[in-house]
């Protein structure tokens, strides 16, 4: 890795809503690439955004608007890809994968707190075949990045990801094993990819929804999702200022 001879220069930053990316984009004041100096592949709907600041190269990417549907294209198979493929085009020092969650109350989770996940699993790859049972869960550590967790203030949490908003029985009963304190729809994913490449990736989710709550998930996600973004754009811009200058052996 490139980072480990000097300090970090390039980070990437994977978000899975334009809602998400939006604020991050001005913040950091990114522009879009235009779709003649992509290096993406033609018919990928994945977007990128790209800068300086504070000394980092900052590329943001999105994988984009459904090309049948024209939503987000949110979740683990669109999200692995161009996260995939911008590690090997961008090379990045250092991932961030920046989003909202849910969030569990029973494990002291809160609408608006923002999580640097300690461990991510999945809890939809039901595979009851010894060994194939726990590749299915996925469950691994995060790269551990304590003084941005000391410095930064934020909660520390397990995060368990499925393709689904909602949670089944069986999806319940696994995020439980899990341990996990938030659930979304692409951080194992994110972290499987960045592994296979040797990338550290970082984890910054924001609760948008209780999930052991009163409301439906979806509901009170989209009632949140513009205040809760703004939170997560914060501790955002807090972790790149934090990052500005440093070594990865420094987070
Ligand atoms: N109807 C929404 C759909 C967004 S899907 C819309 O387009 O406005 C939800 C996104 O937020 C995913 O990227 C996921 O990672 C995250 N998320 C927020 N709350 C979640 C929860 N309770 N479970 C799973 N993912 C959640």
């Amino acid at each position: 890795m490139a980072a480990e001879a000097g300090p970090i220069s390039k980070v990437l930053i994977v978000v899975a809503m334009q809602t998400e990316a939006t604020p991050l984009v001005s913040k950091f004041k990114l522009v879009e690439a235009p779709a003649h100096e992509s290096t993406f592949p033609k018919g990928a709907p994945w977007v990128r955004y790209h800068g300086n600041y504070k000394g980092l190269h900052i590329d943001l990417v999105l994988p984009g608007k459904d090309a049948v549907f024209g939503v987000d294209s949110v979740g683990t198979v669109s999200t692995a890809l161009v996260t995939s493929f911008s590690i090997q085009t961008l090379k990045p020092d250092l991932i961030i994968n920046a989003g909202t969650a849910g969030g569990f109350k029973a494990k002291g989770a809160s609408i608006g707190d923002v999580f640097l996940a300690s461990d991510v699993a999945f809890h939809d790859r039901r595979i009851p075949i010894p060994v194939f049972d726990m590749y299915g869960i996925g469950a691994r550590k995060t790269f551990a990045a304590p003084n941005i967790l000391k410095e930064l203030n934020l909660k520390v949490g397990k995060l368990s990801t499925g393709d689904s908003l909602d949670m089944s029985p069986h999806d319940e009963e696994v995020i439980l094993s899990n341990d996990a304190t938030i659930k979304d729809m692409e951080g194992a994913a994110v972290a499987y990819v960045a592994d296979m490449f040797s990338t550290p990736a970082i984890f910054v989710k924001a609760v948008t929804d209780i999930v052991d709550g009163e409301k439906p998930t979806s509901e009170e996600f989209l009632q949140n999702l513009i205040a809760v973004t703004a939170a997560l754009d914060l501790a955002v811009t807090k972790v790149v200022d934090f990052i500005s200058g440093k070594h990865i052996s420094d987070l």
